[in-house]
């Protein structure tokens, strides 16, 4: 049986919440995705990938449609060691110059310090959802699905 985690990460790729605005969006989820396994609240040093595994056929260039995958991920740990500061890429197929979660149509991957995550929570993502996560956080915030 495979497992579906929805994640909510800030949209700045370097933003924190506080400890008490982290709780507080955890109630929110709670109340949102009473179903949910497990809600957990994160905190990374470094900004990490929050890649839409399993919802993602990996990165395409957005001009012409190549497969860029591998390219993507060095271009990814590349930008990690700068904080992710800049996400402005040129893509090697054609030239394109874009950023780093525009190589993806639907499912984009996302960058940040925090993380707010749902094991399972049972049902699709309304809009208001993230609205509402991003009021009790006090930040706006995207979010991403991935499946194990
Ligand atoms: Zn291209």
């Amino acid at each position: 049986m495979s497992d579906n985690f929805l994640q909510f990460v800030p949209a700045d790729a370097n933003w924190q919440p506080s400890a008490e605005a982290a709780d507080r969006a955890c109630r929110v989820a709670r109340e949102l995705y009473p179903d949910a396994d497990e809600i957990n609240a994160e905190f990374f040093d470094c900004p990490q990938v929050f890649v839409p595994l399993g919802f993602w056929d990996g990165p395409r260039c957005p001009a012409c449609g190549a497969d860029i995958e591998a390219w993507w991920y060095d271009v990814a740990g590349a930008a990690s060691e700068h904080d992710f500061t800049d996400l402005s890429v040129v893509t090697p197929c054609c030239g394109t110059t874009t950023t780093l979660d525009a190589c993806s149509d639907d499912h984009k991957p996302r960058f940040g310090r925090f993380v707010l995550s749902l094991m399972n929570p049972g049902f699709d993502d309304p809009p208001d959802v993230e609205a509402a996560i991003a009021e009790a956080l006090g930040a706006p915030v995207n979010h991403v699905w991935f499946h194990l």
